[in-house]
């Protein structure tokens, strides 16, 4: 198959979260008579080239999608092709950096080299990342990883993560006619809200400022009760400089409502440019300097591996009607992690030498 065939095939194999077994099965029959060794755990797979030797370089991306939004003028769950795209569910996010992933991987496949490099695409990355937490204990050490996303072919050295905090103001009922003998919890929320709306956290170089955004509020029982509850959520985009529970407690002192951690595991990622992997995309991709990113991906489950995101298509398209990569893009893609894979392993060959 070549990379629009083979993205034609990932595109009408409907893999919305949770039901990503079709398209594991498939592809692991298409790879495994293409002479690669698939590995599977749950909806994931993944498979090894090379010698198991050190480094040990991954290649990521995902096989599920979200659910088709409203708005498609074609079935979502069926390629459409025009001259120059392809367009249906997930053809930009995430399918189109799998089947560049598999070209490259087609490219090394009876190549030599030292080192060794997984190839790993799994299921449930749009719904909380299940899928790379459950194989990441079974790839032993890994020394580099790249996360296929659509950044453009630009290399993401910084990702932002996701803290969200449910905060909860307590006070005490009364009629509303003798407000005086009650607590008004919404009022108490209200000047928290306030005090939200003005914090501010250290800055990070690329992606800037952090902001405490509360997005969900609820409270009050009757029209003519002074309300003894309020619950809100705060939304923080967080960046690597930042550590969730430090963020988490800095808010809590400053609140008068009680806070607790609803979700922190979409941890802030970044990798310093000095990085084997940073240089060698940077020179794959000809650019001079890497991006943030303000969407988290799988790459957040991979904290403390140097790592970057960079995959084919816009991620301006992702989780929209009518999502679609262009066939140019397709093949950029695919030839963009090929030449990284030997930019990457011809660096780390020198790198070892100083080590
Ligand atoms: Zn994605």
């Amino acid at each position: 198959m070549n990379a629009a065939q083979l993205l034609e095939f990932l595109v009408s194999t409907p893999s919305v979260s949770g039901n990503e077994d079709t398209i594991a099965t498939s592809l692991s029959g298409i790879l495994s008579s293409e002479g690669f060794r698939i590995q599977r755990e749950g909806d994931s797979i993944w498979f090894t080239l090379g010698n198991n030797a050190r480094p040990h370089l991954l290649l990521l991306s995902h096989l599920d999608t979200v659910p088709p939004c409203k708005g498609w003028n074609s079935d979502p769950f069926k390629a459409h092709i025009d001259d120059s795209k392809i367009i249906g569910l997930g053809a930009n996010d995430a399918k189109g950096s799998v089947a560049a992933m598999i070209m490259a991987a087609h490219e090394i496949q009876h190549r030599d080299f030292v080192g060794s490099i997984t190839f790993a695409f799994v299921a449930d990355e749009e719904r909380g990342g299940e899928g790379i937490r459950a194989i990441k204990p079974k790839l032993g050490h890994i020394d580099a990883a790249v996360v296929g996303e659509p950044t453009g072919l630009q290399i993401c050295t910084a990702q932002r993560g996701l803290l969200i905090l449910r905060c909860t103001a307590h006070g005490k009922a009364s009629h509303a006619a003798h407000a005086h003998l009650g607590d008004n919890a919404i009022h108490k929320a209200a000047r928290d809200i306030s005090r939200l709306a003005v914090m501010e956290f250290e800055t990070h170089e690329d992606l800037g400022a952090t902001r405490a955004e509360v997005t969900q509020i609820t409270g009050g029982l009757s029209r003519n009760q002074v309300p003894d509850r309020c619950e809100f959520f705060v939304d923080l985009r967080t960046t690597a400089n930042l550590d969730h529970a430090t963020v988490a407690n800095e808010i809590d002192s400053a609140l008068e409502s009680d806070v607790a951690v609803h979700s922190h595991r979409y941890e802030p990622v970044a990798t310093n440019a000095s990085e084997v992997v940073v240089r060698a995309a940077l020179e794959a991709a000809n650019a001079s300097a890497g991006i943030g990113s303000v969407t988290t991906s799988d790459w957040a489950f991979l904290k403390g591996i140097p790592a970057i995101k960079v995959g084919p298509g816009d991620t301006n398209r992702s989780h929209r009607p009518n999502e679609y990569l262009l066939f140019s893009e397709l093949e950029k893609g695919a030839a963009f992690y090929s030449r990284f894979i030997h930019v990457y392993f011809r660096m780390a060959a020198k790198e070892v030498v100083h080590v």
